[in-house]
């Protein structure tokens, strides 16, 4: 993936599934479902927004992550490894949910 990847779409955690979102967000709404949503106020702007259980299986291998939020999660004190960690075990997870 390279830096300058255009995000099309961004995948939000639901509010009823994170109470409590890790870092600032205002609430959207899932443009598939029209679940109250999470995102990030450093979130791309004037993209789609899908909950994580409506993201199409075939995006769900090709998932990535925007440079602002990446951005935001090293802020949040992750490392560039556990950055990646995690969007494998997203990859997996969105795929798993299709079976
Ligand atoms: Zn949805």
């Amino acid at each position: 993936m390279s830096p300058d990847d255009s995000v099309e779409r961004i995948i939000a955690m639901r509010v009823e599934d994170l109470p409590i979102p890790p870092v600032p967000s205002r609430v959207d709404s899932c443009s598939t479902c029209g679940a109250p949503v999470w995102v990030s106020l450093r979130s791309p702007t004037g993209v789609e927004v899908v909950c994580t259980r409506c993201v199409p299986p075939e995006v769900a291998s090709s998932v990535g992550i925007a440079p602002q939020t990446r951005e935001e999660l090293l802020d949040l004190g992750l490392s560039e490894e556990q950055i990646e960690d995690a969007l494998q075990a997203a990859r997996k997870a969105l795929l798993r949910k299709r079976r």
